[in-house]
Parts: C-alpha cells; structure tokens; sequence
C-alpha cells in the first residue's frame, strides 16, 4: 500500500512515498522556490537523482509537477495507486490533542492557531488544499509536532507569566518534535521491554530539543511556545534572559521583529562561532583549534547536559538516553562530549561501540542508564498515522 508524507512550508514541498508493506521509501523529494521565478524540483528514485529548474507557481502546481515525476519515472501508473496523504503540522495548540484525518473543520482549526506558528501553519493549509484539489478522494491525515506533548501537566507547560496570557493568548509551552521523540522513544521502550520506563531523547538536528517521557509518556520538553526555547541550535539561541530585547533594541534600534530574527537565524552554533550553523564545520574549525568554533560547540553541549541533568531528577531517575537527528545520530564527537560529563551519574560511553554507525547501545557495561543512538523517521511515522486514522488496513 502507497502512502505519501508530506512537509509542506512556505516555499518549499518536502515529500516520500512510502510502500506501507515493508515500509520502504520508493520515492522523496523536494521542490524549493515555490512562487518564486526559478523553482528547483529534486526526485529521487531507485538511487537515482533528477534535478530540474523550472517556475513552480504554487503549491498545487508542485502536487502537479510532483505527481507527474512519478507518472514518468515508472514509480506509479495510476494515481489510485496513492491510498492517503500524511501532512505534518507545526502546530496543533490545545485544539489538537491527537492527529486525525483532515476535512474542513480541521483546516480551518489549523488556520486559527496560526499566530502561534506564522510562518508553518498557514504553509501547511495550502499543501493540504493542494492536495485536495488534486487526489479529491484520498484521504488525509493530519499529524502535529505538538501532540506527543500533550500530556504535560500544567505544572510544566504554564510559564510564569500573567495566567490571562495564557487564558486570553493562549501562551504556553507546546513542544516540537513531537513526532520524533515519539518514534524513538518507542523503539527505545521496545528495546528495554520494561515497565514504566524512564527516558530522556536527544534530538540533535539543526533544529534541537530534548523530551523527558515517563512510560511512553512526555512529560517535559525543552522547546516552548515557539521552537526558540530550549538548547542553542544550528541558528537558534535556545533559553535567553528577555531583558536582552530591550538592551539591543536600544543600542542597535532594532524592531522586536528584528531580534527575533536574529535569535531565530543568526545565534546558536553560527552566532557564537562566527563561522556556520552546521556542526561539522564546527567540528572542523574546532581540529583547527579556532576558539569560538569550541566555544559554540562548548555552550550547546554545556546546556544539553543541564536539561539532562534536570530531566533526570524529574524522571526519578532513568533508564535510557537516546541519541537522534542529523548531530545526534552523526556526530560521535558531540556524543562524547555529551555523555563524558554525566560521570557523576554513573553514566559512561563505550567508545568503541560510539563509533559505530546507525541503531546501536553506545554505552559501557558499567553504565547505570543504557545509551541509544536510534536514527528518527518522522515521515515513516507520519505515514503510519495515516493508515491507522484512515483505517486502510
Ligand atoms: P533538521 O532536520 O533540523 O534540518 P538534521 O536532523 O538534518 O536537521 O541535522 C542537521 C545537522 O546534522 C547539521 O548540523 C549537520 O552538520 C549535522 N550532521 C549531519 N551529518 C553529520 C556528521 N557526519 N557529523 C556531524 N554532524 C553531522
């Protein structure tokens, strides 16, 4: 059975199709520059790649092109052949407490929760209308960042702000990643077979967070209202004092909208080190011994271990770290980094098993917690969302 995971954004169209019998991707891509005058559409098929330029005026428009790539490339012959359509979905609010299937008035709850998330929400909307438009009779599912974090207490999602903030605005902690700290969590429950298991999982990407889940369960995590809030990441600044809007906002007469920016695109990894936001140039400039590379790489790996430490005394204690993302499950040196200043913990890296590449313990017979490098897949899960709420089986 053919399902499609979509990530729709505000000029781009992220896209796998999935054969659901043995889970395997026959086809990804992704057309950038919607809208825009020269657009880029990448397919990839059977290890093949094609590239091609050309103007892709909206996002229906995109369905089409991507529809017939698959028409020519032999990977579909009929469009029947697609059973549902998965969109991911930023932001799912407090209306949202499970995925579901989409139909008007899920489209037009997404478009209300809108100011909490600007720049997806809306992006999100017209992917879904895209594909409407185009597979009228499929169905499709809606599954949100948010949803996995649903079950925090008020306790931990309320910030210490006016409450009528909250009544009146809805401001809170939501959560991100929800999806993949949901998948990795539940290999990691399957690999420890045990009962209310404690779990910490590291979700290291360019975009970062860090969720504490009790028995299957989140009950915290490290990104907020908005994704800004938590660890520093490729370009985010992670947790910061507020005050420092009004300090620069004066000196530099900046906008509000400006700081955000540069909180958003110009702090983390490539603020501090001057240098890129990836974290393998950092782990370069770093062998070349330039100072800011290290202290960049220094301040993120110092405020994922203060979230670990922290989650660890709200787990009362835990069972297993997992390690995930494009940082997490790559980048050995950050590991390392990471889980050398648990010790207190009695946590301890085997070395020789971090150096391994894919799904593999990483932690030494010592260790009093079980360390997991688990590779994500949020689209897989995305399209399994889809046959469970479509009830495809
Ligand atoms: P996102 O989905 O948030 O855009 P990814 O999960 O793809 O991000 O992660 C991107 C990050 O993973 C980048 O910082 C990149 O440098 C890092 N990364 C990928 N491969 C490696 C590697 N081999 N070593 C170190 N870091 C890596």
């Amino acid at each position: 059975m053919k399902i499609i995971s979509v990530n729709a954004g505000s000029s781009s169209l992220k896209f796998q199709l999935f054969e659901m019998d043995n889970e395997t991707t026959i086809a990804s891509g992704l057309i950038e520059r919607i809208g825009l005058e020269q657009g880029i559409v990448t397919i990839k098929y059977s290890g093949k790649k094609i590239v091609n330029n050309l103007e892709v005026k909206d996002h229906k428009v995109a369905v089409d092109i991507l529809l017939k790539a698959l028409f020519e490339n032999h990977i579909i012959e009929t469009i029947d052949e697609i059973k549902g359509v998965g969109h991911r979905i930023v932001q799912g609010g407090e209306i949202f407490d499970s995925n579901c299937l989409i139909n008007q008035k899920v489209v037009s709850d997404i478009l209300d929760l809108q100011e909490l998330a600007p720049l997806h929400n809306k992006a999100h909307v017209t992917g879904i209308n895209a594909f409407l438009e185009v597979l009228p009779n499929t169905p499709e599912v809606a599954v949100f960042d948010t949803t996995f974090h649903r079950t925090m207490d008020e306790v931990t999602y309320l910030y210490a702000t006016p409450y009528e903030w909250y009544t009146k605005y809805g401001i809170r902690k939501y959560g991100a990643h929800g999806t993949s700290h949901q998948y990795v969590s539940s290999i990691c429950n399957h690999l420890l077979n045990k009962k209310d298991s404690k779990i910490i999982v590291c979700h290291l990407g360019n975009g970062a967070s860090i969720c504490a889940i009790r028995d299957g369960k989140c009950i915290d995590t490290s990104m907020g209202l908005t994704p800004l809030e938590g660890i520093p990441m490729g370009t985010r600044s992670g947790n910061i004092d507020p005050t420092i809007f009004g300090v620069i906002s004066k000196k530099e007469n900046k906008t509000i909208d400006e700081i955000l920016n540069a909180l958003n695109k110009e702090s983390g990894l490539l603020g501090v080190s001057g240098i890129s936001s990836d974290s393998r140039d950092i782990e370069d400039a770093m062998k070349s011994g330039i100072k800011r590379a290290e202290l960049a790489f220094n301040i993120q790996v110092k405020r994922i271990v203060d979230y670990i430490a922290s989650y660890y005394v709200l787990l009362e204690g835990l069972d297993a770290i997992c390690f995930t993302a494009g940082i997490g499950e790559n980048s050995s040196v950050t590991r390392k980094a990471i889980v050398d200043k648990l010790k207190v913990l009695n946590i301890y890296l085997d070395e020789d098993l971090n150096k391994l590449r894919g799904q593999n313990l990483i932690s030494s017979k010592e260790s009093s917690v079980k360390v997991y490098v688990i590779p994500t897949n949020e689209e897989v899960m995305i399209a399994r969302e889809v046959i469970r709420l479509a009830n495809l089986k």
